[in-house]
């Protein structure tokens, strides 16, 4: 189970680093169940790795470059990324796929530098709420995974692959499917996986569930048999409301 929270454009250096720290503070000495990785903007990065040094919690990055670094003014690469601490990428959010254009060929070069980088890239796919109203949910998640995931990175590679399924029209919009409509997608998703990728691989790769999740539903949504973690951003920045999803028991079988 992984628990990872999404900052997203927010925090200055000083709300950055008191953030991180009140996290460290929660967790510290409780009995966890979950794996927990923080996702600061890039400038808080450097400052919150030296927090989360000592603690159990992890670092991760909100995208990184489809180059390797050269030339490329503006740009972080995932080697950048190892550089500073960080364990995990998330890469082909949709704020980037759709208010930054970014395709699917882009995402899948990215998520193949995250793996060379020996980082775990958490690559986003969802449908919108045009593509449900349309009944084309499956479909549109289906053709994100087909390409946005390298099928040639090798299995070692494959087997560190995160699989964030976030409905669009649910991030930030404190809307939710039905537990119902959660499981049904990850059994399509964990099929799709299977049937792109070779069969052992699939069974390490986790998924998670990212959209509106918050203290109210994360035990429902995470006790789910299929459901490997959640993906958070909104109730990530308060520091009591993520740690105490984080320190949750699901009742997996
Ligand atoms: C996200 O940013 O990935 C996300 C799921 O946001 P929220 O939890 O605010 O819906």
């Amino acid at each position: 189970m992984l628990i990872a929270g999404n900052w997203k454009s927010n925090c200055d250096l000083v709300m950055g680093k008191n953030l991180a720290s009140s996290i460290v503070k929660s967790i510290k000495g409780q009995t966890l169940n979950c794996q927990i990785a923080i996702f600061p903007p890039f400038t808080c990065l450097n400052s919150v790795s030296n927090i989360l040094k000592n603690s159990r919690i992890s670092l991760g990055a909100q995208d990184c470059s489809e180059y390797n670094g050269g030339a490329y003014t503006g740009e972080v690469s995932a080697g950048m990324l190892l550089d500073v601490g960080c364990k995990y990428v998330i890469v082909g959010h949709s704020e980037r796929r759709i208010k930054h254009g970014e395709t699917s060929k882009q995402v899948r070069i990215k998520t193949l530098n995250v793996f060379n980088s020996n980082l775990k890239p958490i690559v986003c796919v969802g449908e919108t709420e045009k593509d449900r109203d349309l009944g084309k949910e499956n479909d549109i998640v289906k053709k994100q995974i087909t390409s946005s995931i390298p099928i040639d990175a090798g299995a070692k590679s494959l087997s560190n692959l995160i699989i964030a399924y976030e409905p669009v029209w649910a991030i930030g919009s404190g809307l939710t499917p039905t537990i119902n409509e959660i499981e049904r997608m990850f059994k399509e998703i964990k099929k799709n996986l299977k049937l792109h990728l070779k069969e052992k691989y699939v069974d390490d790769i986790k998924i998670l569930y990212g959209g509106s999740v918050n203290k109210k539903n994360s035990n429902e949504i995470l006790s789910l048999k299929e459901v490997d973690g959640a993906l958070i951003g909104g109730a990530s920045l308060n520091a009591a409301e993520f740690s105490s999803i984080c320190l949750e028991i699901y009742n997996k079988e």
